[in-house]
């Protein structure tokens, strides 16, 4: 095995249990990172030479390797995959009692850049750095061999394969279903698999939509940034009086709509259940000026900060969106604001939450603040893996 040498002083985080070496961290004098192929597996020392696990390298990306054991000379194998699988499925196994998760959510399960969510007998695999894109073969078996499958979706459409030079064409195997049809916390959702430009069902969100849903028996809901109406179809189960969407694809809000009528019929026999297509701060306003107000609102937007560079512009969006959605709130009504962007702090989340209180003369209590459920692991040495926020809050 190749060695990779870090400069003096760059072992700490390392030590500290992280996964990631940054291509500045690296002595190239002894280590040149061209000498590398993308994948390539390597011994990663400090500038002792104390030998500090075994990464795969990518001598094309910012984060130039990726720590995946820490035994010297362990091979990124088909057993050592197996191993890290197998933990990852024992894990899901004794929080959830049906084969519906996310079976590894990357550096979390220290399987770096492999995210692999299980729906039933169909598998969707997103592959993100060069080192997993390498091991595709061994990795198929493991997985063969460990659920037997009917159908895997190879997911490459991802921003972060372009990062690591791979190609993003996504590949099919099996028999891929159009649509999946998923349970969650008593309720049954339909997702697309195969169409649109969103594949699969957001299953980070399963415990903050059961918390939501606990205010909304009674109450209108509004759902914005929907997607296939997660939050407004737990609440309409939950005894919602009315539902709203809010998304900017039609096909998200056909999904949410079909969810919600779906989950709760009378709610579809009252005609109850609305879509709003477009823009979802146009959708805001306008929800205001016809003088609409909901008792339960939930705001779940996109990554809006993927960058750091795109920290103050993204917060700005965050402000925006939070402000308009408290102001659709009736008196007493409960606010759900969520973020996805590991760059926007839990703190500043709940500082926005406030701003909008403050901003529509309201009094804000925060009755739960929640994350990542236990099938997105954050790694206890890596804050770049805790990415899901979600605020609850009562406003009078
Ligand atoms: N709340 C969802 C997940 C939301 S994902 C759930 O529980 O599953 C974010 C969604 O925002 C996507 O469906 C995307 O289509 C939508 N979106 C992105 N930009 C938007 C915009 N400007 N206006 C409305 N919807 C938008």
């Amino acid at each position: 095995m190749k060695e990779l040498w870090l400069r003096k002083g760059e072992d700490r985080r390392l030590r500290a249990g992280h996964l990631w070496v940054f291509g500045n961290e690296v002595d190239v004098s002894k280590s040149p990172l061209n000498a590398f192929t993308p994948g390539e597996e390597a011994l990663v020392r400090d500038a002792r030479g104390q030998a500090l696990g075994c990464a795969f390298v990518n001598p094309h990306s910012l984060i130039c390797a990726r720590i995946y054991s820490r035994k010297a000379g362990q091979a990124l194998d088909g057993a050592l995959l197996r191993e890290r699988l197998e933990t990852a499925l024992a894990l899901r196994e004794r929080c959830f009692d049906a084969p519906y998760y996310r079976l590894c959510h990357g550096e979390g399960d220290v399987l770096p850049g492999l995210v692999v969510d299980r729906f039933g007998d169909h598998l969707t695999v997103q592959i993100g750095t060069a080192g997993m894109d390498a091991r595709k073969e061994q990795l198929r078996e493991v997985l063969r061999s460990l659920l037997s499958p009917a159908s895997i979706l190879w997911d490459n459409d991802l921003a972060s394969r372009s990062l690591e030079g791979l190609a993003r064409d996504n590949d099919l195997e099996g028999d891929v279903p159009e649509e999946l049809d998923v349970p969650e916390n008593g309720c049954r959702f339909l997702a697309p698999c195969r169409t649109g430009q969103k594949t699969g069902w957001f299953y980070d969100q399963r415990r903050n939509r059961a918390e939501a849903a606990r205010y909304a028996n009674g109450v209108q809901v509004l759902d914005i940034f929907s997607y296939a109406g997660g939050f407004g179809g737990t609440a309409a189960r939950a005894g919602a009086s009315s539902v709203t969407f809010i998304d900017a694809s039609q096909t998200a809000v056909d999904y949410a709509v079909r969810n919600a009528a779906r989950n709760a019929p009378r709610l579809a026999d009252a005609d109850a259940v609305k879509g709003l297509c477009g823009d979802a701060f146009a959708c805001m306003e306008q929800l205001y000026e016809e003088g609409r107000r909901f008792g339960l609102v939930c705001l779940d937007p996109p990554a809006f900060i993927k960058r750091r560079k795109d920290a103050e512009q993204g917060k700005a969006a965050y402000r925006k969106a939070n402000a308009l959605a408290v102001r659709l709130l009736e008196p007493g009504g409960v606010f759900v604001s969520c973020s996805c962007s590991h760059h926007l702090p839990a703190e500043t989340l709940r500082g926005l939450v406030a701003l909008a209180a403050a901003k529509n003369h309201r009094q804000g209590r925060i009755l739960y603040a929640g994350g990542q459920p236990e099938d997105h692991p954050v790694h206890c040495a890596m804050p770049e893996t805790a990415y899901l926020k979600c605020f609850i809050a009562h406003m009078s």
